[in-house]
């Protein structure tokens, strides 16, 4: 009997809408292609969305939800979103209206909760008429005529939804990359030869396999992924230089950091459909033996040269089966520049002259590399300068002949050197092929 009157309580209070989602959080995002609105939601709710014209707007309808967040538009990510509104057309249903300054195509989709977010609801517009891109790829694809600059694509990681690793001070990942990659390209755009293209300029979130997908789109040559890395001991410091491994991680470590990174596109937001054509492509081919030896070769001069500027985190390059590195015909590096859990790393990490330096360093070594060995037709392969290596301690004659893949021979050769002995602080020339 007692169970039985339990049981009709239960039935009783379901019946009543008490269990009403929460909108707890609303974010605006703006790439060169559209605006992303997103609003957290406390559990998983029904909604309906449909656009009106004139003036253009979306309007979503949340079923038994309320609000639990002001809806606040910060005006430098607003993009196409010219206003937001709420309302009630009936006790139910929670309405959000964007307003938008032009005409819209809309797609949204709910996400299931992950890293430290709950489900959200994506709202993507692409507005009319927006043409940026095709005239930033026309600009580089004019430039490949006869001898042509090596093109070099820097890839700031995450964004917009995913801030990556945070630290102890609150320091996001996504904005000190995004500040060091703006200084790399300016570092790159300077030397003759070389030119740079950012995969992202802005607060956005770009899917992994769209960024080495703009890699090969503006045919570059190269592609660098910058991050900052996080680590539970907050001690641990210095850079790393990463390549893609199909096989398995070079430490565990490695693997972590590989897995954590490829969690960027649960985090940022990727639709299902996105998915499978990331699926399709990373199957395209892994195998390329050429680019994959091209990417060792630059990973072992960029780490070299980051090793002169400062501590390096191992003392060799390492590998591991990082997503944004599957391109199968650009040499592709990921490079961390230093521990963000890191106190004294996650300041250096904000200055403004420690990123300077740490994107000459990469250019450095990058410059370096296609110096060794320029692609053919390239301003590079016409003028290049004999390329120098810079003794520091540690340094063997035999790990630098291995750096650059120049046999021993040849290096004792160019130098004139009658035994092995090299002296810290002293310059070595590096034969060329
Ligand atoms: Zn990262």
């Amino acid at each position: 009997m007692a169970i039985r009157l339990a049981l009709a309580w239960i039935l009783a209070m379901a019946a009543v809408p008490v269990f009403a989602a929460d909108v707890d959080g609303f974010r605006v995002w703006t790439d060169p292609e559209k605006t992303r609105a997103v609003l957290d939601l406390d559990e998983r709710t029904e909604y309906q969305l449909f656009t009106l014209d004139s003036p253009p707007r979306v309007v979503i309808d949340l079923d038994k939800s309320s609000l639990g967040h002001s809806l606040d538009l910060v005006p430098e990510h607003a993009g196409v979103i010219s206003g937001v509104r709420h309302g009630a057309p009936d006790k139910n249903t929670l309405r959000v209206v964007l307003d938008l300054a032009n005409q819209s195509e809309v797609k949204s989709f709910l996400l299931e909760p992950t890293g430290a977010y709950g489900y959200r609801l994506v709202v993507d517009l692409f507005p009319k008429n927006s043409g940026n891109r095709k005239t930033a790829l026309k600009h580089v694809s004019a430039m490949q005529a006869s001898s042509r600059d090596v093109v070099v694509a820097i890839d700031a990681g995450h964004g917009g939804e995913d801030p990556g690793a945070t630290g102890k001070n609150r320091t996001r990942e996504k904005d000190v990359v995004l500040a060091i990659a703006r200084e790399l390209k300016k570092s790159i755009d300077a030397q003759p030869g070389m030119t740079a293209v950012l995969t992202r300029n802005g607060d956005y979130y770009i899917p992994l396999r769209d960024r080495f997908e703009k890699a090969r789109k503006y045919r570059a040559d190269l592609f660098v992924s910058i991050h900052a890395d996080a680590f539970k001991n907050r001690k641990v410091s210095g850079s790393s230089v990463f390549v893609l491994s199909s096989k398995g991680a070079s430490s565990e470590f490695a693997r972590r950091l590989a897995a954590s990174e490829n969690s960027s596109d649960l985090i940022g937001g990727v639709t299902l459909n996105d998915k499978d054509d990331m699926l399709a492509s990373v199957l395209l081919d892994l195998s390329q033996s050429a680019t994959m030896e091209a990417s060792h070769a630059v990973a072992d001069s960029v780490f070299g040269s980051l090793k002169v500027m400062g501590k390096t985190h191992k003392n060799h390059v390492e590998h591991a089966n990082f997503m944004v590195l599957k391109s199968p015909d650009v040499p592709s590096i990921l490079v961390e520049t230093a521990f963000i859990s890191n106190p004294s790393e996650e300041k250096r990490l904000k200055d403004r002259g420690w990123q300077r330096r740490t994107a000459r360093a990469i250019t450095d070594g990058i410059q370096n590399y296609f110096y060794m060995s320029p692609p053919p037709g390239t301003w590079i392969a016409a003028n290049r300068q004999p390329v120098r290596h810079q003794v520091v301690r540690g340094d063997t004659l035999g790990e630098i002949a291995n750096r650059y893949r120049v046999s021993l021979y040849s290096l004792r050769r160019v130098n004139q050197l009658k035994t092995d002995n090299i002296r810290v602080g002293s310059e070595l020339l590096i034969p060329t092929t």
